[in-house]
């Protein structure tokens, strides 16, 4: 059986030291292969690959980088099948929902390649004195990015193709779970003409966070994945002095509102909650239904959820995967058991479910539960699975209220026909990222993502104009040439003469 190794350098390389677990392919609950998982050596070995690719690279001009990253892009249209394959295979979404998040990082790199005129700084003409006034942005050095499970192409791609495009030189740690992606990148990369050591990958786990959080070469670090490993990676590499932005978990609501269309609501929340089988930080796991359309609501959402194609990522009538692991499955299953012993009513049930032909797959029905209240675990806590939620509130401040009061921020959706209560919705909620009549609002690449709350740590949000900021340093430079220099030292605070 194949293991998947690390990319230092340019080069596939397997452990020093380090030790290997298995792949699974949750479709069928089978080993498919098996990865290394990188010892503190082998981070040292990208690091130091990273750090002595940089003095080149920082000083290549943004034109340049830029022309790699066309070449990228043009790469990544070509295995864009083969790259949504590799998704299916370890992770279990289907194909389609795959080749959506392939072009959600191409979309990224498109937006890369014009960093020439995003790194254009502001010069401000003879400010006084024969002084000019003007701002540039310089790369930060070797950067780190620690990625989830569930996007194993698309949340890397919100990170590196900026990285890179500023002049960073990167180093990614994927999820162990679904790793093979990250080695495709890297080789597509090297193919479009990166030069060794710009891009590297290292597989594992804590053992090769730690070591990238402690390696002092290591300069910043991008995380996206839970939030509790959100919070010790920003804590600790804070300690370290070290630029962090840190994206955790989520709970997200859909709030419907009496006047919205009860079908186009009904089409948002099965989408959103049971689309890649709900493991996605912007999946929506509570309905909060405004007034006196819960019953009708309900029974319409159920009567769908019971009739979803449940199967094989890669059969293309299936429109839900299974979850990515037994050990994830069994967690999910979990929650469902809590919720009914904490006295939600389960309106559909997906314990037990079995797909014909893939029965020792990690597959969890569509799962529904109506009446549940705000101090139930699982409407405080992210299950990260097809679970949806239903809250029912007699007005909009209610539904307002809940979901300020909730301890993620991440994304928020409410439907209305009413632009008044949208508007008003979109001012008055807590949360990073709002989606009216839109169920599941990431920011196209050219805006910014990020929640709020214990949904993000940091202060820049990811990709986007907020990307650059995080990956560069900001300096202003003041000059002037000897002629218009007065005589004499001065010893008053410097104004504008
Ligand atoms: P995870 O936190 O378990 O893992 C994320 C990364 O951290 C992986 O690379 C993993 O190897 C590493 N890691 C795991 N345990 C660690 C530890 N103890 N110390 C250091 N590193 C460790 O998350 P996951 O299960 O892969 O992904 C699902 C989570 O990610 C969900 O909570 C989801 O909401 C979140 N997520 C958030 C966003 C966002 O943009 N906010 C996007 C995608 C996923």
């Amino acid at each position: 059986m194949s293991t998947i190794g690390h990319f230092i350098g340019g080069k596939t390389v397997f452990n020093s030291d380090g030790d290997i677990v298995p792949v699974f392919d949750p479709a069928k609950g089978a080993v498919i292969c098996n990865v290394a998982l990188a010892s503190p050596t082998d981070v040292d070995a990208a690091v130091e690959a990273a750090s002595a690719a940089f003095p080149q690279w920082s000083e290549t001009s943004p034109l340049k980088r830029s022309r790699v990253l066309f070449k990228f892009k043009e790469l990544l249209d070509k295995n864009h099948v083969a790259l949504a394959q590799a998704i299916t295979r370890e992770h279990g979404k289907v194909h389609s929902d795959a080749m959506g998040e392939v072009t959600r990082g191409i979309e990224i790199v498109e937006f890369a390649c014009g960093i020439p005129n995003l790194l254009k700084g502001d010069h401000s003409d003879n400010i006084g004195g024969g002084i000019d006034n003007w701002n540039l942005r310089q790369p930060l050095g070797v950067v780190a990015g620690i990625t989830p499970f569930n996007f194993p192409v698309m949340v890397p791609m919100w990170m590196f193709p900026i990285a890179i495009a500023c002049g960073n030189t990167f180093i990614l740690k994927p999820s162990e779970r679904d790793p093979s992606a990250s080695i495709m990148l890297a080789q597509l990369l090297q193919e479009a003409g990166l030069p060794d050591g710009v891009f590297n990958v290292v597989q594992g786990g804590k053992t090769a966070v730690d070591a990238l959080i402690a390696h002092p070469k290591v300069d910043a670090l991008s995380f996206v994945g839970s939030t509790p490993i959100a919070q010790y990676i920003y804590t600790e590499a804070n300690k370290l002095g070290k630029r962090v932005q840190a994206l955790g978990g989520a709970k997200n609501h859909l709030v419907v509102m009496p006047d919205a269309d009860l079908d186009q609501a009904t089409d948002a929340l099965i989408g959103a909650a049971y689309g890649s089988a709900g493991e996605r930080c912007m999946a929506i796991s509570v309905a909060v239904v405004v007034g006196d359309i819960g019953d009708a609501l309900v029974e319409k959402i159920a009567d769908r959820a019971k009739k979803l194609v449940i199967g094989d990522g890669a059969n293309p009538d299936s429109e839900m995967g299974p979850l990515v692991t037994a050990a994830h499955k069994e967690k999910v299953v979990g929650y469902i058991n809590k919720g009914i012993e904490e006295g939600a009513q389960l309106v559909v049930d997906g314990r037990d479910y079995t797909v014909k032909g893939r029965e020792s797959g990690f597959f969890v029905g569509a799962t529904l539960f109506d009446h549940v209240s705000t101090d139930m675990t699982i409407y405080r806590e992210e299950i990260f699975g097809p679970v949806l939620a239903v809250v029912r509130v007699p007005d909009m401040a209610t539904a307002i209220s809940i979901i300020n009061n909730h301890e993620f921020g991440n994304g928020v959706s409410c439907y209305t026909t009413s632009g008044g209560v949208a508007r008003e919705f979109s001012r008055q909620v807590k949360v990073g990222m709002v989606g009216i009549n839109v169920p599941i609002p990431v920011p196209m690449a050219w805006h910014s993502f990020g929640g709020w709350k214990k949904s993000l740590f940091g202060d820049h949000h990811a990709y986007g104009e907020e990307g650059i900021r995080f990956y560069t340093r900001y300096k202003s430079v003041m000059q002037r040439w000897p002629d218009a220099i007065g005589k004499g030292a001065e010893f008053s605070m410097p104004v504008a003469k």
